[in-house]
């Protein structure tokens, strides 16, 4: 009856990953961008990004 239609999403990392969501609060919450790191300014998380420096 149905035809199964898968829809595969065309998103452009850079258009998608404007912003996003620290996982301890939840999708609700969005994070600071750093040029390093995403920082929570609610519980203070902190991700960084890939290509991570050893001072
Ligand atoms: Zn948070």
């Amino acid at each position: 009856m149905s035809s199964t239609h898968k829809r595969y999403k065309a998103e452009g990392d850079q258009v998608v990953r404007l912003k996003k969501e620290c996982e301890r609060c939840g999708e609700a919450v969005f994070m600071a961008e750093h040029p390093d790191r995403w920082t929570c300014g609610k519980c203070g998380y902190t991700i960084y990004k890939r290509g991570r420096k050893a001072a």
